[in-house]
């Protein structure tokens, strides 16, 4: 999996070329709170990491990495959107829905693992990609593993790249001029 370095470099992305008049919050435009809502939605299918770290079994990649929880807490949170802010439901929805799949989007495409169950519950299979794009991370080798400096240079450089190009895409009288 790709970890919170480029989950979140991409909910921001996919948040900043979201037009301003398509932009929800729980609470308004509150721009503290909008980072703190997209990062969150952007990571929160690793939740089900926790219960394996307590736990036998394999929980992480299942049920919170499949399209039907990405629709389900997508309106989970337009409901609670709604008593909040009401005009801005669908869009509260439509971005909590895209950033949530942006995540499943880069798992697809990292190597190492099973897969994920990206069908749940219809099925109860794992699916990757056979061609990679993110390296992996090895899990069992723990946390302070000199090999997982690879992968933090590789996202690094990932979000880099897609920070200079939202910048370019975004402000393309900005970056003429200067
Ligand atoms: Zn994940």
């Amino acid at each position: 999996m790709p970890s919170p370095i480029a989950h979140s470099a991409t909910a921001y992305c996919l948040y900043k070329l979201t037009p301003l008049s398509q932009r929800s919050t729980l609470l308004g435009r509150h721009r503290c709170l909008d980072l703190a809502y997209i990062i969150f939605i952007g990571n929160v299918a690793d939740i089900d990491f926790i219960p394996q770290l307590f736990l036998d079994g394999k929980f992480h990649r299942g049920p919170s990495h499949s399209l039907s929880l990405a629709l389900l807490v997508s309106l989970g949170f337009a409901i609670i959107g709604y008593f909040f802010n009401k005009p801005k439901v669908r869009q509260l929805f439509l971005i909590t829905l895209c950033i949530y799949t942006s995540h499943l989007f880069l798992d697809y495409w990292t190597a190492g693992g099973v897969g994920m169950q990206l069908f749940w519950p219809f099925t109860d299979s794992y699916f990757m990609s056979s061609v990679s794009f993110f390296p992996s991370v090895k899990h069992s080798k723990g946390l302070f593993y000199t090999g997982h400096i690879i992968f933090i240079l590789f996202e690094a450089a990932y979000s880099f790249l897609l920070m200079t190009m939202l910048n370019i895409f975004c402000n393309p009288k900005k970056n003429k001029t200067t």
